[in-house]
């Protein structure tokens, strides 16, 4: 079967700067897929392609194996939902929710059938008499989902959807919407910077950085298996250490970091050599920690420092230390038993890691850290 959407090779350039670079990627019917990416990277410019309203410089769209780049926007079998989500508000329910389908001149009893069949299926039977400015938010989300869902189009667009709402029912509106995009069985195509959003909804992210995909994978790829320093800097929480290598055997790795510690890590499988940069990505909760030294002698790197911070978060507590003969802090998770829960600032602490949890990548220069907004014009 072909893909429901696929993007080969696109392409856009605004004059002197390249905003989507060379970008091909498909997605299988009926999945959830979300390009995550920092503030400029090109997120936007892709979704405009693919509705049409902007023409690529180059490359192709295909929608169900069949190029779109001819067909105007409003014949595309494509929808957006924005983050604002342009209801109308003196409208009721329904009427926002049919509004395309009169425009398509479908007969009014027909319409009247869709849009009951839409407000059950996003949870709110029975509300079609209600004005817009009425509802909550979530239920404004939903409502802007049916309104696109009645078309139904091959492909819902979703660019940054959640963005306008507060933290708690932003968090509650994750589920929703892959409840929604999984009652709907249409594939869903959602842009975003917020990893957490992505990482909870998708079949399949792609993260994307300076006009480029880095990596293409599930949730579980990105955050256990990142292929370029910048997803393993971009997704997750990670301790960084910028260094030079000064051995290597195998797959292990002594690197000598910028603030003068000698550390074990791992290529990977990664091409690296004696002398060149690197940068190391260790997860705060690959470090165990120890009140005393002799408990973490199975790990290849120890540190003996100081608790500078806690960072108290229920279940996800964290503490901050600071290696004894100075260097950076080092952000470790406390384990969840409870054992250091009466751990105080400035407290005496050892942390340890085996090597292979240190993941090493050739610098890049722009430091595994997501970029700011970007000026490559
Ligand atoms: P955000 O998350 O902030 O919306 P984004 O990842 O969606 O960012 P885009 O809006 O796609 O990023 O922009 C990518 C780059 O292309 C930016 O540097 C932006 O300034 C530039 N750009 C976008 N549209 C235009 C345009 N019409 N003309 C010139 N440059 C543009």
């Amino acid at each position: 079967m072909a893909p429901d959407l696929e993007c080969v090779s696109l392409t856009k350039r605004f004059d002197g700067m390249t905003a989507v670079d060379d970008v091909s990627f498909s997605v299988a019917p009926g999945s959830f897929f979300s390009i995550l990416g920092p503030s400029g990277c090109g997120k936007t410019t892709i979704m405009r392609m693919i509705a049409g309203f902007l023409d690529p410089s180059a490359g192709d769209i295909r929608i169900k194996g069949r190029s779109v780049l001819n067909v105007p926007p409003n014949k595309r079998p494509v929808n957006m939902v924005f983050q604002h989500l342009a209801l109308f508000p003196m409208m009721n329910v329904a009427d926002n929710i049919g509004y395309g389908l009169r425009r398509a001149g479908l007969p009014k009893a027909e319409i009247a059938r869709k849009v009951d069949e839409a407000l059950e299926r996003i949870g709110l039977p029975g509300i079609g008499a209600r004005r817009v400015d009425e509802l909550s938010g979530g239920q404004k989300q939903r409502v802007a989902i049916a309104r696109c869902m009645v078309l139904e189009p091959d492909v819902l667009l979703l660019d940054e959807p959640l963005g306008a709402l507060d933290l708690k029912l932003r968090e509650h509106m994750k589920i929703e919407l892959k409840k929604l995009q999984a009652e709907f069985d249409t594939t869903f195509v959602y842009i975003t910077h917020d990893q957490s959003e992505a990482l909870v909804m998708s079949d399949q992210v792609a993260v994307m950085n300076r006009g480029r995909f880095e990596q293409v994978g599930t949730a579980r790829d990105l955050y256990y298996r990142p292929e370029t320093a910048f997803v393993a800097g971009f997704v997750g929480d990670s301790n960084r250490w910028p260094g030079r290598v000064e051995r290597i055997e195998g797959e292990t790795l002594a690197l000598r970091t910028d603030d003068g510690m000698l550390m074990l890590g791992a290529t990977h499988g990664r091409a690296l050599s004696v002398g060149d940069r690197v940068q190391m990505f260790v997860r705060p909760e690959a470090i165990r920690v120890a009140r005393d030294a002799a408990e973490l002698a199975r790990f290849d790197n120890r540190i003996e420092g100081t608790v500078t911070s806690l960072l108290f978060n229920g279940a996800a507590s964290r503490i901050l230390v600071r290696h004894a003969t100075g260097g950076g802090e080092i952000e470790v998770a406390l384990p969840q038993s409870g054992e250091f829960a009466d751990l105080g600032e400035g407290d005496r602490i050892v942390v340890g890691w085996s090597g292979a949890q240190g993941n090493c990548f050739p610098a890049t220069g722009q430091d595994g850290a997501p970029d700011a907004e970007r000026s490559d014009a």
